[in-house]
């Protein structure tokens, strides 16, 4: 079936060995069927030229079409920008460019006509395209019908082999009326009625070639459509598929731990989105195949006490458990915190980080293997190969973008049957990104804080009101508060960070002198022991300020700290920031974050900074940080890499994400292995396109 898709492409008409080498090279494209897939990422409209003076808009597409002149080029001894004015019958407007300046110098004729496709920007109460695209104006092109035309995405390479967008649309031309016939439908009948989707002949044809834009925006539809179905399809088949065939350990029992702990040694409440993940995670457990669950909540939310709990589970059922957090500093902490939690109930619990001494180390090894040691806490010292369990129930992984998935999958290879999984992230994940990256996990989300919480009060100071900032930080330690104030990594150097860090730290010293203020500082390239004896102090309230790198980011729990200053605010991330600024609002009192930075800002800076002036929610945040910086830079990432795809969009479609997920999880609770004739279909399509078999019970 469907074998002239599957033709090499130098065989298409067009094409032949020494273009089919460069469309290899630069785009993937092997076969017909990847040309066929290759679609425009946008279209031109040649039935409608705009005048320049229409254009009223900022950030809107214009077309325009005219003489290109009056070309400047600003900087010396190197080219920086040039400038261009393109002019028609009702006015001039200003064209900019600041990369490919050798070429774009030449790139024009006088007196000839150009048309031109970009974006209005507003600037200085005037209108100029960036970075326009620029193309010889071809009459001929406004009186073929097709008013619609696919522009196609080429590399330099290709241009130069004459391979430009115009060459890739006759190409896909040629390709459609050869293939139209084999372009088969994937959805049964029943599908396409109900969603209301066009034919994917129709839809591939008119992505393509658009009859009118109508039918492009119903070809976009179908084929998105298309793309989040089947890729949910592979995501809840996997999870699916764990679910009724991995087995796990059935935690059969709540038992006495777990009793003990709830009913004598609980130190407050659980606030009720607690209890709701607890009931989550232990319906996991009990079902006998192996949980992969991730738990979301915000820095505060209280994921510890959660862990603990289901920690206790498992030493109930016999189990052990093992509890990984990204850092020393954090590993301790966690140490510290449960065995407090459980001071008064008999469990066996040690702490295994890089720098624990060999001798401990054996005595460790020991424990784990003949069982007497329940919980291991540690850094990823604790999935080295050499520390063997005697029976591993369940893996809490802390803090999860900071750990590979290679990571997760050794922490799998414990066990025969694999230990349960739960991987808590203090990082909200956007919704589109937990049900795409982390579509195959089961989710919980910890979406309330602990009572009496307050909000923590941020603002945004620019460098000439330091000394206000100065006096605020006086006052507050005048009434008993500890203050911290972090730098960022700045330079590519870390010698030149550590300088930035210090002169910062000696500035500070002026302004808060010794007497009667103590300053402790904290930073990565200090010692583990160095760096225990600054926390310390600073834990035991000994210095009042904590000058620090992003070390603190992470877990750091000092109740009493209750302002937090963040230098050069513009140079985090969002969900760095709400990080940070986590730090602080653990105790009673109102806290504060000061987001300190240079007068002159990015509009995107300024957004980060206002978002953070705005809401504590990190859900909220979270969204924010993904609209600004695009799925790939967002911290819910997963590190094995974005998914890419051809038209989906994790910014705009979540709506349609949902719809879909629901729709798919739907059709497999009811026909989990799409045995029903009319999904046959379907599960032949993702056969192909995934290159593996649908049948669960052939997977081993
Ligand atoms: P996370 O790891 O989610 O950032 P923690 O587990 O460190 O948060 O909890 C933050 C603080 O809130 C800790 O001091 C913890 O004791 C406290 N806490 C957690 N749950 C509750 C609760 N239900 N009521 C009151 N305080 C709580
Ligand atoms: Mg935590």
């Amino acid at each position: 079936m469907n074998n002239l898709l599957d033709n090499k492409i130098e065989f298409l008409k067009g094409v032949g060995p020494k273009r089919a080498a460069i469309l290899n090279k630069e785009l993937n494209i092997f076969t017909f069927d990847d040309l066929l897939n290759y679609f425009p990422f946008r279209h031109t409209d040649k039935s409608r030229i705009h005048k320049v003076a229409e254009i009223d808009n900022d950030n809107v597409y214009y077309q325009l079409a005219g003489k290109i002149d009056n070309i400047k080029s600003y900087g010396t001894p190197r080219l920086t920008r040039i400038t261009a004015t393109l002019t028609d019958e009702t006015g001039s407007i200003e064209l900019v460019w600041f990369k490919g300046l050798k070429w774009i110098k030449t790139r024009f004729v006088p007196q000839q006509k150009y048309l031109l496709f970009g974006k209005a920007s507003a600037f200085n109460n005037k209108f100029n395209f960036v970075h326009p695209d620029v193309e010889d104006f071809n009459p001929a092109d406004f009186t073929q019908g097709e008013s619609l035309q696919g522009v196609y995405n080429t590399t330099e390479a290709m241009k130069t082999q004459g391979l430009g967008t115009k060459s890739v649309a006759r190409l896909v031309k040629t390709l459609l009326f050869q293939v139209k016939d084999m372009i088969t439908e994937v959805f049964p009948q029943y599908i396409l009625d109900k969603e209301k989707l066009i034919s994917r002949a129709d839809a591939y044809f008119n992505i393509h070639l658009p009859s009118d834009s109508n039918m492009l925006q119903l070809s976009v539809n179908r084929l998105k459509f298309e793309e989040h179905f089947f890729f949910q399809l592979q995501l809840l088949h996997n999870k699916k598929n764990r679910e009724l065939y991995v087995k796990g350990f059935p935690f059969k029992v709540v038992g006495q731990l777990f009793n003990d702990f709830y009913a004598n040694h609980l130190p407050f409440p659980l606030t009720n989105a607690q209890k709701r993940v607890i009931k989550e995670i232990r319906h996991d457990l009990g079902a006998g195949t192996q949980m992969n669950r991730l738990l979301q909540g915000d820095v505060g939310s209280g994921k510890t006490i959660v862990a603990l709990m289901v920690m206790l589970i498992a030493l109930d059922n016999g189990y052990q458990a093992a509890l990984m957090a990204p850092t020393e500093i954090l590993a301790a902490q966690h140490l510290q915190t449960i065995q407090t939690l459980l001071e008064k109930m008999p469990v066996e619990i040690a702490l295994l980080t890089g720098s624990t001494k060999a001798k401990q180390r054996k005595i460790i090894h020991e424990g784990l293997q003949n069982g007497t040691l329940q919980i291991l806490i540690g850094t990823h010292a604790l999935i080295e190969e050499n520390v063997q369990f005697k029976q591993l129930g369940i893996t809490i992984i802390d803090e999860q973008h900071r750990f590979g998935v290679a990571q997760r999958a050794r922490m799998q290879e414990k066990n025969d049957i694999p230990p349960h999984i739960l991987v808590m992230t203090a990082t909200p994940i956007p919704r589109t990104l937990a049900m795409t990256q982390y579509g195959d996990l089961n989710n919980s989300r910890i979406d309330e804080m602990p009572p009496g919480r307050k909000m923590v009060e941020t603002r945004h100071l620019y460098q000439h009101q330091r000394l206000q900032m100065i006096g605020f930080l006086k006052k507050q330690i005048a009434i008993g508060r500890q203050i911290y104030i972090v730098y960022p990594l700045i330079h590519e150097s870390e010698k030149l960070d550590l300088i930035n860090l210090m002169e910062g730290y000696e500035s500070l010293l002026r302004d808060f002198p010794e007497p009667d203020y103590r300053i402790c500082m904290v930073h990565g390239q200090m010692k583990a022991a160095d760096k225990d004896f600054e926390m310390q102090r600073f834990v035991k309230g000994q210095a009042h300020i904590m000058v620090a790198t992003t070390v603190i980011e992470v877990g750091v729990n000092i109740p009493n700290a209750s302002v937090m200053v963040i230098e050069h605010a513009d140079r985090f991330g969002l969900s760095q920031l709400h990080q940070l600024r986590g730090r602080v609002g653990r105790g009673a009192d109102q806290s504060y974050c000061l987001l300190m930075t240079d007068f002159k800002l990015t509009a995107e800076a300024k957004k980060r900074m206002a978002t953070m002036v705005r809401t504590n929610d990190g859900f909220e945040i979270a969204e924010v940080d993904l609209q600004l910086r695009g799925p790939g830079e967002t911290q819910g990432t997963r590190q094995s890499g974005q998914i890419e795809f051809k038209l989906g969009n994790l910014l705009q479609d979540e709506k349609l994400i949902k719809y879909v997920r629901h729709l798919v999880n739907q059709m497999l609770d009811e026909d989990p292995q799409l045995l029903k004739p009319e999904n046959q279909i379907m599960k032949t399509h993702f056969e192909k396109i995934f290159k593996k078999t649908f049948d669960w019970s052939r997977i081993s």
